[in-house]
């Protein structure tokens, strides 16, 4: 018996896709991902972006606050044990995750921690394979993949990944080779602002290398950064080299200047974060759905979750390369949720 439908995705647009189907009696099952060597260094482990993040001060109904009771109750005991001891900011991206999930849990979401690797979207049901081996089909499929953290794509940087090469701050800065020491982050929108002030929790001084003279980043975040006493910026400035050897790995950067590209200058540091936007995790589908030019899923008409395949239905950073928030990810995992079970209904396959 093929599944109704089947979510592929454990970010906010997949759990919340989730608890609408399985409240609506689909009884979904959800692709949460799998924990790979591959997945941790693409950084597409289960539970998505926010599981990379720390406090998130904008996901509405979640002020600062210890919300330590609530937590306690509300997720499994196990999983608490392993959840960072609670303080006052309010939810962390983790937390939201865990309690994302419960949530599905708790309403009949069935979770399998395992990764979609073959899909086949040329006729209904759908057929799929999961990296664990999993065969099976599905009449209705929600697309809840999200993104990934980009890099520049230099030789050097991919020489030093996990020897002081990172694109994610707050998994990796707290490392011993981090703590007092330099560190560089490229990019000038909302994630650098983000992972830079992070990183001065450990860091004696963070360079900003950004290739503008002004950021991309929401005003509040730049200010942050700005006013930060251990962040300097390098404006008008692109990555040249990422330095270092293979016994230290990384010693510095070579930066350039964007502006006369003649310039160069040498930043001693041990450690360099990419924070330069995304990549949609598409690569599964392998073109059998429309994608724009950065590849991300089209969503052929307004104000609706389908895409170009009937059936097939988009949610979340997969297919939103303008909002990229946790909350609209969430709506659009509602919107998606209810557009498949009346897609399901008029088909009496609900
Ligand atoms: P982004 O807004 O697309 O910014 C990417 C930055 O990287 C830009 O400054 C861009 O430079 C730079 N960049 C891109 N390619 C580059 C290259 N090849 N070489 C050098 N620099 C390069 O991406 P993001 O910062 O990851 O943010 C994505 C979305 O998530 C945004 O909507 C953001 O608001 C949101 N976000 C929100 C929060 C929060 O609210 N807490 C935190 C993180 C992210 P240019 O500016 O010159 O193009």
């Amino acid at each position: 018996m093929p599944e109704r439908i089947t979510i592929i995705g454990s970010g906010p647009a997949g759990w919340t896709a989730a608890i609408y189907a399985a409240r609506a009696n689909l009884e979904p099952i959800v692709y949460e991902g799998a924990f790979t060597e591959e997945n941790r260094q693409k950084g597409t482990l289960p539970l998505g972006q926010l599981s990379l993040t720390t406090e998130v001060e904008n996901f509405p109904g979640f002020p600062a606050g210890d919300l330590t009771t609530f937590l306690d109750t509300s997720i499994d005991e196990k999983k608490r044990k392993y959840m960072a001891p609670h303080g006052k900011e309010g939810v962390s991206g983790p937390e939201l995750m865990e309690l994302m999930r419960q949530q599905a849990i708790n309403f009949g979401a069935r979770i399998k921690t395992d990764d979609i690797v073959d899909i086949d979207l040329s006729g209904t049901p759908f057929k799929m394979k999961s990296l664990a081996g999993d065969e099976f089909e599905s009449h209705a499929v929600i697309i809840a993949t999200g993104a990934r953290a980009n890099y520049l794509g230099l030789e050097s940087e991919s020489r030093f990944k996990n020897m002081g090469v990172s694109a994610c701050a707050v998994c990796d800065g707290a490392m011993p080779r981090y703590r007092n020491n330099q560190l560089v982050v490229v990019g000038g929108g909302d994630s650098a602002m983000e992972e830079a002030n992070f990183l001065t929790k450990y860091a004696s001084k963070v360079y900003i290398v950004h290739r503008r003279d002004e950021f991309r980043a929401s005003k509040i975040m730049a200010d942050r950064a700005l006013a930060n006493s251990k962040i300097e910026v390098k404006w008008n400035s692109q990555i040249d080299e990422v330095l270092g050897d293979d016994t230290n790995g990384v010693t510095g950067v070579r930066i350039r200047s964007t502006v006369d590209p003649d310039v160069t200058e040498e930043l001693q540091a041990t450690g360099y974060f990419a924070a330069i936007g995304h990549t949609p995790n598409t690569d599964f589908l392998k073109g059998q759905l429309e994608t724009n030019d950065k590849g991300y899923v089209v969503w052929p008409v307004s104000h609706r979750t389908n895409t170009s395949v009937d059936g097939v239905f988009a949610a979340g950073d997969v297919a939103d390369d303008h909002y990229k928030q946790a909350i609209t990810a969430a709506g659009t995992g509602c919107a998606a949720a209810l557009d498949a079970e009346r897609w399901l209904s008029a088909r009496g396959l609900e």
